[in-house]
């Protein structure tokens, strides 16, 4: 069968309860907002074709967005709880990105734009304020993601690594943590 893209990238979003993670990737995928989605239990799995220099990305929800609140200090707090659950169970090079989401809300703002940019800064892994309500950045943000993912894979390509098109989430082949990981993270 003829194959309808020239990559794959898989991405997941990550984060507390209730920051917006189902929201973000609805908007995404479906242009709209809806406030009323039960919270999920399980995978939040969109796919969306997009085109970037010229060659046709399937994007499936695998490699990381980690989310948090701006209007929860809490679920900001935990963003580096994720982080050091991430390293633990995928390869330490997976292409990683912070979303401050409901950046529209600016009234219940518990945390600044400039702590977000430190806390990623930190870690070396990009920044963007979002909202899946009004529509900020969250194109933005799956491009810049899917951008530094092929960056990073065509440069393996081109060093001729037999593994060069894996590049992705490197999960422990331990099938245990690997359950066990699914179970707790994609809320
Ligand atoms: P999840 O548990 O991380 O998947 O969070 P949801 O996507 O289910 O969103 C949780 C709540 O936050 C819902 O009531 C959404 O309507 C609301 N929400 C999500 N994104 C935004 C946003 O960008 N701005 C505002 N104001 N509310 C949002
Ligand atoms: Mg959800």
């Amino acid at each position: 069968m003829a194959k309808t893209y020239d990559y794959l990238f898989k991405l997941l979003l990550i984060g507390d309860s209730g920051v917006g993670k189902t929201c973000v990737l609805f908007r995404f995928s479906e242009d709209a907002f809806n406030s009323t989605f039960i919270s999920t239990i399980g995978i939040d799995f969109k796919i969306r074709t997009i085109e970037l220099d010229g060659k046709r990305i399937k994007l499936q929800i695998w490699g990381i967005m980690l989310v948090y609140d701006i209007t929860n200090e809490k679920s900001f707090d935990n963003i580096r709880n994720w982080i050091r659950n991430i390293e633990e169970h995928a390869s330490a090079d997976v292409e990683k990105m912070i979303l401050g989401n409901k950046c529209d809300v600016n009234d219940r703002r518990q945390v600044s734009k400039e702590r977000g940019e430190k806390l990623a800064l930190d870690y070396g892994i990009k920044f963007m304020e979002t909202s899946a309500k009004a529509n900020i950045n969250v194109e933005n943000a799956f491009f810049t993601l899917a951008r530094d993912i092929k960056a990073k894979m065509d440069k393996k390509l081109e060093g001729n690594s037999p593994q060069g098109s894996n590049q992705g989430v490197k999960i422990t082949p331990d099938q245990q943590k690997r359950s066990s990981f699914f179970r707790c993270v994609l809320l």
